[in-house]
């Protein structure tokens, strides 16, 4: 059969790790597959690149972003397929552009539009075994575009769909998807099987073990993803169409998020068409607003907070600060050390009383919520950042995920 192997930067880390990771390709051809391999930049390159443009420019521009982004993921192929080819296996690199991986231009956060993926076939026909840089593919004018972090997940996913691959195997360096991150609580439990609805949920709320898009992607083509780690040896987690057994389990998992901010309009005029004057200009300045609470207004003034990515906070200050004025606010707060914890799980759609308990365990550790969201099958709660991992602890045992 035809399977997509996604190995993520820790996976190839270093000369050791790449040997490791050819061997396993090599027993994959052994029992008779036919793989197509994608890889991430080695752990900590797409950082230390990040840091080297923040070091020359605040706000680098984002078209030379990806130019440099991207060459963290050329690494590793080509070390990847030297490795390969020094085992006596015929292996080719490939970039992005070289696979056709067409993508919008929205710089650092791209979106593939389709994939031409003709050298990969031409490779696989030939017998060859093509390695293919995540992240990264090419848009219109044939700039390089970065898929936002995580991105090569998206690839490996869009491959396998586009090469109507039997399964998507994404190795990474945890056994599978747990009840909770198991760096964080060790002794969360690994899921045997989540729905895809249900890992959108965890990953859009901060669990990075796959990235939400690529859990989108996977959704709305039915792509088998099978999350397993390189170093240990075990089945790993199988993200598919949900079943009957997912709806007895009251609760699947509990994550969290950092990048996470607040602002507050504070006495703002209770007026009908307030609310769009604030949030049109910020939807036009590309700003995504996740949760919204208007106070209770006391005589005709009101208090209105939202939480916005904390990457965007430097983009809003001066956009809130002149919306204020223009709506005649008193003035403007600016919060960023928040983070949001969330339980999900498609079991809520027929349980109650989830809510209740997840407050009731917040309070018991005298952890403060600023702010609350729910949807059909999450619940998610703004408290400070430094309440975050010991709210995740408590949420896990309250709700006996481990
Ligand atoms: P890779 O470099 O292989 O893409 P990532 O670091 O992106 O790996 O994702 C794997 C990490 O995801 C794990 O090391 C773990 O800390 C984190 N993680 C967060 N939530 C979960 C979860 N629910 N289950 C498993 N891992 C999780
Ligand atoms: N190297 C990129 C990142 O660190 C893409 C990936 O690893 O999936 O975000
Ligand atoms: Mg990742």
């Amino acid at each position: 059969m035809l399977v997509v192997q996604k190995f993520g930067g820790t996976s190839v880390g270093n000369v050791e790790r790449i040997k490791h990771v050819a061997a396993l390709i090599a027993k994959s051809r052994q029992a008779g597959d036919a793989v197509v391999v994608v890889v991430s930049a080695m752990s900590g390159e797409t950082d230390r690149l990040l840091k080297l443009a923040h070091e020359l420019a605040p706000f680098p521009d984002e078209r030379e972003m990806d130019m440099l982004l991207s060459t963290g993921e050329r690494v590793t192929i080509a070390l990847l397929a030297m490795a390969l080819r020094a085992m006596g296996l015929d292996a080719r690199s490939y970039t992005g552009r070289q696979v056709g991986i067409m993508t919008d231009s929205t710089h650092t956060r791209a979106r593939i539009e389709r994939i031409t993926a003709e050298r990969i076939k031409e490779a696989l026909d030939q017998g060859i075994i093509p390695v293919v840089a995540g992240f990264q593919g090419i848009n219109e004018n044939n700039d390089v575009t970065t898929l936002g972090r995580g991105g090569s997940d998206l690839t490996a996913v869009a491959l396998a769909a586009a090469l109507h691959a039997e399964q998507c195997l994404i190795y990474t360096d945890v056994e599978g998807i747990f009840t909770a991150d198991p760096n964080i609580v060790p002794s969360a439990r690994k899921l045997e099987k989540v729905s895809y609805e249900e890992m959108l949920e965890l990953a859009s709320l901060g669990a990075k073990v796959l990235q939400s898009r690529s859990v989108e992607f996977a959704a709305k083509y039915e792509v088998p993803v099978i999350v397993k780690s390189t170093f240990k040896k075990g089945e790993g987690t199988l993200v598919t169409k949900e079943d009957r057994d997912m709806e007895q389990v009251m609760v699947s998992g509990v994550t969290g998020d950092r990048n996470q901010a607040k602002i507050t309009f504070i006495g703002v005029p209770d007026h009908p068409g307030i609310a769009s004057r604030i949030f049109g200009p910020i939807g036009s300045a590309n700003i995504l607003v996740d949760m919204i609470i208007q106070n209770v207004g006391q005589g005709d003034l009101t208090d209105l907070s939202f939480t916005i990515p904390r990457g965007d906070l430097h983009k809003a200050v001066d956009l809130a600060n002149r919306i204020a004025k223009d709506i005649g606010a008193r003035s403007v707060e600016l919060k960023d050390k928040i983070a949001k914890v969330s339980l999900v799980g498609v079991g809520m759609r027929s349980h109650s009383g989830v809510a209740a308990r997840m407050f009731e365990t917040l309070a018991a550790k005298g952890i403060n919520i600023m702010m609350i969201s729910t949807s059909e099958i999450k619940i998610s709660c703004v408290i400070e950042e430094q309440h975050l991992e010991p709210a995740i602890q408590a949420l896990h045992q309250a709700f006996e995920l481990g």
